[in-house]
C-alpha cells in the first residue's frame, strides 16, 4: 500500500512538472542537462535539465527525462553540476550611451581631472579638428580633489576640438571653451529651468552642466548618423550578452533610435530583448496614440510599451529633490527636471493610451511628487494591472514607503547603486534620511517587487555585481564588514527573482522570460559557481559561461573575457 501511494506521488510530481508524454519528446535544439538549475519559477524552483525548441523552452525536470529530448541533430550540454538560471534581466539600463561609452572616451575610473585631460586630449590628436570628441563617466567623488572642476587647463590642452564629457550618472556634463562658445554659453546666459550652470567666482561659466543645463551645449552636437546609432546597439549588446544578461529595460530612449531598434529587430539583428521607454518628448502625446507595442519583429525581442519620464537629478551632482536642503550644501534641496503639472498631463495620456508610466525619482521629495501624481491620476483615470514604476526610488521618505504597495507601484532599483554610493551619501543626506534610502527590505516587506537593474552606463552592467550588493549591503571588496544597514538585504532567492523573474513583471513580459518555465522563450545562462549558495565572498567568483537567447548561444566563455571584473 505504501508504495502505491509513493508511485502516485512521484507521477502528480512527474505529471506537474510537465511530464514528456511520447508526442511531446520530439528531439529539441538545445537540452542541458547535469546542470543545478534554479527556475525562478515557484511551481518547480529546482530541476536538472532543460530542453529548447524553436527557441522557446519545452522541457524542465530531470537529467534522465532531458535525455529524451535528444535527438540526432540537438546540441546536448552536459553542464556537470554547474549552475543554470533563467536569462538574467537589467530592468534599467541605457543601450545607446552604453554603447557611446564603449566607442567614445571611457573616463570610468578616472582619479583625477588631469587624468580625464590626458585621455581627451590623446583622442583629440587622433580627430580632425573641430569635430567634438565626446567621453563619459568621470565621477569628481572619486577624485583626490573631490570637487567639480574649472574647464581651463581642458581648454587650454584641447582647444580645438569642442569636448562635452558627461558624469558616470549622465546628470552633469564637463565642457571645454570651444563647447561653451559653441553653444553660445557665456555670463549673461540664465541658467535654464531644471538646470544649472555652475559659475567661478567671477560669474564665468567653469564648463560644469548640471541636468537641464547640459542640453544648451548637447543641442549643437550634430546628430548621429543611423549608421553611428546601429554601431552603438550593437557593440552594447555584445557587451551585455558576456554579463549573462538576456533581457533589458533601456530607460529613455529617443523616436529615430527607436526606429533603429525596430529595423533591428525585423532584421533579426537583436541578440538582447530590449522594453523600450520613449523619452518624453516634444511629439511624445502624438506617438502615444499609437499604443503600446508588445513583440515587435515576432522573436519577442521589443517592446515599445513604456514612458521614461524624469522628475529630479541624481544625487551625486546634487540634482535630486529633496524636502529638506542638502545637508553639505544649505540652501540646495535639489532640481525638478518637470512641473508636477506637466508630469500629470503625461500620467493622465499614459492612462488613456495603456502606457506604462516609469519615473525616474532619486530624492524624497522627488519620490512622494511622483507617488502624489500617480494617486491622483489614477483615482481619475482607473488603471487595472497598470504597473506603473518609480525608477530608483533611492530615497523615500518613511511615510511614503509603503504607499507603492497600496498604489500597485513597482519601484525599479539599483542595488549597485548602494554599494557604489554609501561612503558619500551620509554627507550629502545626513544619518536621519539614511532610513528610507536604498530601502529595500522596508519595501518588500511592504508587499511590492523590486525590478533589478544596474542603469548602464552609470554602473557596470554585470548583474552579478547587483546580486552581490543585493545580499550583502557591501562593495566588491566585501566592505564594510557585515553590511552597509544589513537590515535592508534581499535573501538570493530574492536577489534572483529581482534580476528574473520580477523584471519579467516590471516590463509586462511575465508570460514570455523571467523564468525556466515551459513555453517561455528559451533564455538561460550558465555560471561557473552557484550564487545561490556559494559564501557571500565568493559570489563574484563566479563568470558568466554561456548565455543563451531564444535557444541561440549568444555568447560563450570561449568567446572571450565575460566583462573585466
Ligand atoms: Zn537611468
Amino acid at each position: 500500500m505504501r508504495s502505491i501511494v509513493r508511485t502516485l506521488a512521484v507521477l502528480a510530481l512527474a505529471g506537474a512538472a510537465t511530464a514528456p508524454a511520447a508526442a511531446q519528446t520530439a528531439p529539441a535544439d538545445l537540452v542541458f542537462v547535469n546542470a543545478k538549475v534554479y527556475t525562478a519559477d515557484a511551481t518547480r524552483p529546482r530541476a536538472e535539465a532543460v530542453a529548447v525548441r524553436d527557441g522557446r523552452i519545452v522541457f524542465v525536470g530531470s537529467s534522465r527525462e532531458g535525455e529524451l529530448f535528444v535527438g540526432d541533430r540537438t546540441r546536448r550540454i552536459d553542464l556537470e553540476g554547474q549552475t543554470l538560471l533563467p536569462g538574467l534581466i537589467d530592468s534599467h539600463g541605457h543601450v545607446t550611451n552604453l554603447g557611446n561609452a564603449l566607442l567614445n572616451v571611457d573616463l570610468v575610473g578616472t582619479r583625477s581631472f588631469e587624468s580625464i585631460i590626458e585621455r581627451v586630449a590623446a583622442r583629440a590628436a587622433e580627430t580632425p579638428s573641430g569635430q567634438w570628441v565626446q567621453g563619459r563617466g568621470w565621477d569628481q567623488n572619486e577624485w583626490s580633489v573631490p570637487e567639480f572642476p574649472h574647464h581651463e587647463a581642458l581648454s587650454a590642452a584641447v582647444p580645438d576640438h569642442p569636448v562635452y564629457l558627461t558624469r558616470v550618472d549622465g546628470h552633469a556634463a564637463i565642457v571645454n571653451r570651444a563647447a561653451l562658445e559653441a553653444a553660445g554659453i557665456d555670463r549673461e546666459t540664465p541658467d535654464p529651468a531644471g538646470g544649472r550652470i555652475i559659475r567661478d567666482e567671477d560669474g564665468e561659466a567653469t564648463g560644469v552642466l548640471i541636468d537641464n543645463a547640459m542640453g544648451l551645449v548637447r543641442r549643437v552636437i550634430p546628430d548621429v548618423s543611423r549608421e553611428q546609432i546601429r554601431q552603438s546597439i550593437q557593440a552594447a549588446q555584445t557587451a551585455l550578452n558576456r554579463y549573462g544578461l538576456t533581457s533589458i529595460g533601456d530607460a529613455g530612449v529617443g523616436v529615430e533610435t527607436i526606429e533603429v531598434f525596430e529595423e533591428m529587430a525585423e532584421a533579426g539583428e537583436l541578440t538582447i530583448r530590449n522594453n523600450v521607454m520613449i523619452s518624453g518628448g516634444g511629439d511624445l502625446f502624438s506617438y502615444l496614440e499609437r499604443g503600446p507595442r508588445f513583440d515587435i519583429g515576432g522573436e519577442g525581442k521589443l517592446s515599445v510599451a513604456a514612458i521614461k519620464v524624469w522628475i529630479d537629478g541624481a544625487l551625486g551632482s546634487r540634482g535630486a529633490a529633496l524636502l529638506e536642503d542638502y545637508s553639505d550644501e544649505p540652501g540646495n534641496s535639489g532640481l525638478l527636471l518637470v512641473t508636477p503639472e506637466r508630469l500629470r498631463e503625461i500620467a493622465d495620456a499614459a492612462a488613456r493610451t495603456g502606457f506604462q508610466l516609469n519615473t525616474h525619482a532619486i530624492g524624497d521629495r522627488g519620490n512622494r511628487i511622483v507617488l502624489d501624481v500617480f494617486e491622483a491620476a489614477l483615482a481619475e483615470t482607473p488603471v487595472p494591472d497598470h504597473r506603473w514604476r518609480i525608477e530608483h526610488a533611492q530615497i523615500l521618505h518613511r511615510f511614503d514607503i509603503p504607499r507603492l504597495a497600496e498604489l500597485g507601484v513597482i519601484p525599479s532599483m539599483q542595488t549597485i547603486h548602494q554599494a557604489s554610493d554609501m561612503a558619500w551619501v551620509p554627507a550629502r543626506i545626513g544619518f536621519r534620511r539614511l532610513y528610507g534610502t536604498y530601502a529595500w527590505r522596508a519595501l518588500l516587506d511592504t508587499g511590492v517587487i523590486i525590478a533589478g537593474g544596474s542603469d548602464f552606463p552609470v554602473e557596470s552592467p554585470d548583474p552579478l555585481l547587483s546580486f552581490h550588493a543585493a545580499v550583502t549591503r557591501q562593495n566588491a571588496d566585501g566592505w564594510p564588514t557585515g553590511g552597509w544597514f544589513p537590515e535592508q538585504r534581499m535573501t538570493r532567492e530574492e536577489a534572483l527573482l529581482h534580476l528574473t523573474a520580477w523584471g519579467a513583471y516590471a516590463a509586462r513580459v511575465e508570460d514570455e522570460v523571467g523564468s525556466i518555465t515551459a513555453g517561455k522563450w528559451g533564455d538561460l545562462v550558465v555560471l561557473s559557481h552557484d550564487i545561490m549558495t556559494v559564501p557571500d565572498d565568493q559570489i563574484l567568483d563566479a563568470k558568466v559561461q554561456m548565455t543563451v537567447v531564444g535557444g541561440e548561444i549568444v555568447y560563450t566563455e570561449s568567446m572571450g573575457a565575460g566583462g573585466g571584473r
